[in-house]
């Protein structure tokens, strides 16, 4: 699956003649295997500092720019990047307000297709046509739950 990923990721860039050098594959591997956005810092430490901090700032920018990756932005002001969805699926976020952490949720097609009609009513008044949504959840992860912390942000 991962590889199939790849090969789309490499064919956007090759359409902007832009070639998939090794830190942009390492890039691309670790947000494959990670379990939501990661800033560059995360990625930085996930890559056992392999690759320079100032170049993944520039591959994250250029990645962006050709809508592989997408931005998220989370509590705390620190820029996650995600691959996008026409790459890995739409899904949704609970955001962790006590450490910041945001993981990915995927949802059943029935529960999207609840949501998809409640985007509807809740839309259609406006004369709004909507394309796509995402939910962002709020609360405390797991792991703040179990140690005690809440929301602090
Ligand atoms: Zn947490
Ligand atoms: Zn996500």
């Amino acid at each position: 699956m991962a590889s199939q990923i790849e090969q789309q990721v490499m064919r956007r860039l090759g359409s902007a003649e832009i070639r998939y050098t090794k830190g942009r594959r390492l890039l691309v591997q670790a947000l494959l295997e990670a379990d939501g956005p990661r800033s560059a810092g995360d990625l930085y430490r996930e890559l056992k500092e392999e690759v320079p901090l100032s170049s993944i700032y520039r591959s994250l920018n250029t990645l962006s720019g050709l809508g592989i990756l997408v931005p998220h932005h989370g509590p705390g002001g620190n820029n996650r990047f995600e691959l996008s969805d026409w790459l890995m699926g739409h899904h949704h976020h609970l955001i962790c307000k006590s450490c910041g952490t945001v993981d990915d949720i995927r949802l059943p097609g029935q529960t999207e297709s609840i949501i998809e009609g409640l985007v509807g009513s809740a839309t259609a008044d406006k004369g709004f046509k909507a394309s796509d949504h995402s939910f962002e959840i709020y609360g405390t992860c797991g792991d703040c739950l179990a140690e005690g912390r809440n929301e602090g942000l």
